[in-house]
C-alpha cells in the first residue's frame, strides 16, 4: 500500500523560507574587531534573493552550475549559503587555508564558475585566481581594492563589487523545485594524504542532518539559543549550524576573521552566546585566556568539541573553573558532518556521566555504525572489541565528486571506512583510540597517541601536547612527545614521564621528548602530525631521549 503522504521534496530553500518568514526577528550578527553588524533573518531572506537574481542576470548562474566561496564566517557567507542551493545551483565552500595550489585544484576539479570573497582575503585569492581556469566572475563583499585578481587573471574574469550588483533587484526570487537527491553544496577534505578528495552534499542530506543538528541528542537548538558559530564555515560546512540555525530559530553570532582567544572572549562577552563550536585547539587557547582575564562567559551553557578528540582535562577544566559544559562530538566531512554527540544516558551521574562524556559520543538513527577487523569483518558491538569503525546513512557520503564507483580504500559493501580506530558499546556510543595512520605500532603491539596526549594535557604546565610515532631500530616505532609548556611555567621531561607513568603502562611511556613554542596545525586547526613527523625526520626537532622501556 502507497502511502497517502505529500512528497514534498526536503530542500535548502524551505529552510530558507522557513527561518526567514516564522523567525524572521531571530538574527545573524558578524564581530567586526570591536563591535557588531546585525542582519535579520527576514533580511537574509530577501538578500538572498537579490544575490540569487544578481548571479542569474549577471554572473549568467544557471542548472547546477558551481559557485564557490572564499569566506570567513559572516553575514555574506550565510546569504550565499542560502542562495545558491536555494537557486538551484551548487554551493561551494572553498578552505582559505589550503595551500594554493589545492585550491586551484579544488576550484578547476569542481568547474567553479563564480568565486564570492571578502575583500579581507583579495590578497590570498590574487594568489591562485590565475590558475582558477573556469572561473567567470569574482564577487567582493566588502570595500577593497580589487586590482590584484584583475592583475592576476586578467580579463577571463569580471569583477563585480557585493553592494553594486545586489543593489535594486528584486528581494523575492521564485525558488524552483528541485530534486531532493540533487547536489545542493561541495566541500572537499583538507587532503592530509594526497589531493583533497570531493563530497557532494544533496538538499535532501542537509535537510536531514540539520533535523539531527537541533535535535536534543544533538546541540539541542531552540529560538532562545545564540550560537556562536566559530568552525568555519569552509570547513564541513561549519558542522551545519546555518541551516540549523534557521530550521530552529537560533540566532547566529559570526567571529569573521577574529578568532584568536582574546577577541572570541570579547564576543562572548558583548553578544552573549548560549552555544559554541569549535575545534579543541580553539578552547585550548580559550581556556588559558578565560583563566588569566576577567571575562563575562555566564550566557554560555554548552560548547560543542570535535574534529579531534577533547582532553577530558580541558571538559573538567572548562566545568569546574567556568560551570561550562564541554560537549564532545565526532564527525566527517564525508558525513555532513555530524556522526555522534556525547551526551550521558538516562540514570548515568557523576563519574559515570563522565564516562560517556569522554566518548566520542552515541550515533543517532541517521547514522548507523559498525566496528570491522582488518579482513573486514564485523566486530561485536560489545565496547571492548577493537577495531575500525564504519558507518552508513542518508548524510554520508557513498563516494567522492567525480568517481564512478567507490574507491575501495575508503569504502565497503556500502559502507564508509572512517580510519577511526575503537570500540561500539551495545548502546551506540563510539570510543576511539586513534586514527588508523596515528596509532603507533611499538614492538607488535599498538599505543594510542591520543591517550598519551590526553594524560598529558592533564599536567597543569602543559599548554599542548602532540604525540607521534617515530621510527625506533628495536620495536619498529615508539611515541615522540612534544610538548608547548604553558606561559610562565617549566617542567622537565623527566617529571612529565613521571605524571604520566600515574596513569599509562610503564611500555608506552615515551623515550623521546622535545619542547616546542606550538603545536603545527592543519588548515582547521587539528594538530598536523605530518608536519611533526617530518621535521623529527629532517633533524629540525631538539629532541631529548631518556633510557628506554
Ligand atoms: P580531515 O580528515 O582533513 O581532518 P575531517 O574534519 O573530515 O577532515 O576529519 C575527520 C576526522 O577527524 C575523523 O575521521 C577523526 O579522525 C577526526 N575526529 C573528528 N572528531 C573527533 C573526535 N571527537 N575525536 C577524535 N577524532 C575526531
Amino acid at each position: 500500500m502507497r502511502s497517502t503522504m505529500m512528497d514534498a521534496p526536503l530542500q535548502v530553500s524551505r529552510i530558507l523560507e522557513h527561518g526567514s518568514t516564522v523567525h524572521g526577528t531571530a538574527e545573524v550578527v558578524t564581530w567586526t574587531g570591536a563591535e557588531s553588524r546585525r542582519m535579520s533573518y527576514a533580511e537574509v531572506g530577501r538578500t538572498a534573493a537579490r544575490l540569487a537574481h544578481a548571479l542569474r542576470d549577471e554572473c549568467g548562474v544557471t542548472g547546477d552550475e558551481r559557485v564557490a566561496t572564499f569566506m570567513w564566517n559572516n553575514t555574506e557567507h550565510l546569504v550565499a549559503y542560502f542562495a545558491v542551493p536555494s537557486m538551484g545551483a551548487v554551493l561551494h565552500t572553498l578552505n582559505i587555508r589550503l595551500f594554493p595550489d589545492q585550491v586551484a585544484y579544488i576550484a578547476n576539479h569542481a568547474t567553479d564558475r563564480v568565486v564570492l570573497v571578502d575583500s579581507t582575503l583579495i590578497p590570498l585569492l590574487a594568489r591562485v585566481i590565475g590558475e582558477m581556469t573556469t572561473v567567470r566572475h569574482v564577487v567582493v563583499a566588502g570595500g577593497g581594492d580589487p586590482a590584484p585578481l584583475t592583475a592576476a587573471a586578467g580579463d577571463r574574469i569580471t569583477v563585480h563589487h557585493w553592494d553594486d550588483l545586489l543593489a535594486g533587484r528584486p528581494e523575492t526570487y521564485d525558488w524552483p523545485e528541485v530534486d531532493e537527491r540533487d547536489a545542493a553544496a561541495l566541500c572537499y577534505t583538507s587532503g592530509t594524504t594526497g589531493n583533497p578528495k570531493g563530497v557532494a552534499y544533496s538538499h535532501r542530506s542537509i535537510y536531514l542532518h540539520s533535523l539531527q543538528i537541533c535535535m536534543p541528542e544533538g546541540f539541542g537548538l531552540a529560538p532562545t539559543d545564540r550560537e556562536l558559530a566559530i568552525v568555519p564555515m569552509f570547513h564541513a560546512m561549519s558542522w551545519g549550524l546555518p541551516y540549523a540555525a534557521f530550521l530552529s530559530g537560533a540566532s547566529l553570532i559570526m567571529p569573521d576573521r577574529f578568532l584568536q582567544a582574546a577577541p572570541i572572549a570579547e564576543m562572548i562577552a558583548a553578544e552573549r552566546p548560549t552555544l559554541a563550536g569549535a575545534v579543541p585547539t580553539i578552547w585550548n587557547d580559550l581556556l588559558a585566556y578565560l583563566d588569566s582575564h576577567d571575562v563575562d562567559t555566564s550566557s554560555l551553557k554548552e560548547v560543542i568539541v570535535g574534529g579531534s578528540a577533547c582532553p577530558p582535562a580541558l571538559m573538567h577544566a572548562f566545568a569546574e573553573r567556568h560551570g561550562i559544559d564541554v560537549i564532545h562530538a565526532w564527525g566527517m566531512t564525508e558525513m555532513s558532518p555530524l556522526g555522534s554527540v556525547a551526551r550521558p544516558p538516562a540514570g548515568a551521574t557523576g563519574d559515570d556521566a563522565w564516562r560517556y562524556r569522554y566518548t566520542q559520543g552515541r550515533v543517532p538513527a541517521g547514522v548507523a555504525a559498525r566496528i570491522v577487523g582488518p579482513l573486514g569483518e564485523p566486530l561485536p558491538a560489545d565496547g571492548t572489541s577493537v577495531g575500525e569503525l564504519e558507518v552508513r546513512g542518508p548524510w554520508i557520503t557513498a563516494r567522492y565528486v567525480g568517481d564512478e564507483a567507490p574507491d575501495e580504500e575508503k569504502f565497503r559493501d556500502g559502507w564508509l571506512r572512517t580510519g577511526d580506530v575503537g570500540t561500539l558499546s551495545p548502546d551506540g556510543f563510539i570510543t576511539l583510540t586513534d586514527r588508523a595512520k596515528d596509532v603507533i605500532k611499538s614492538g607488535g603491539e599498538w599505543i594510542s597517541s591520543v591517550e598519551l596526549e590526553n594524560a598529558l594535557m592533564a599536567h597543569p604546565d602543559v599548554q599542548e601536547a602532540c604525540v607521534v610515532g617515530v621510527p625506533d631500530q628495536r620495536w619498529d616505532e615508539r611515541p615522540l612527545a612534544t610538548v608547548v609548556v604553558r606561559e610562565g611555567a617549566s617542567v622537565t621531561a623527566e617529571e612529565l614521564r613521571e605524571f604520566l607513568a600515574k596513569s599509562v603502562a610503564r611500555w608506552q611511556l615515551p623515550e623521546r621528548w622535545a619542547f616546542i613554542d606550538a603545536v603545527p596545525k592543519t588548515s582547521v586547526g587539528k594538530f598536523d602530525k605530518k608536519v611533526v613527523r617530518s621535521r623529527y625526520a629532517d633533524g629540525g626537532l631538539e629532541v631529548r631521549e631518556l633510557a628506554g622501556p
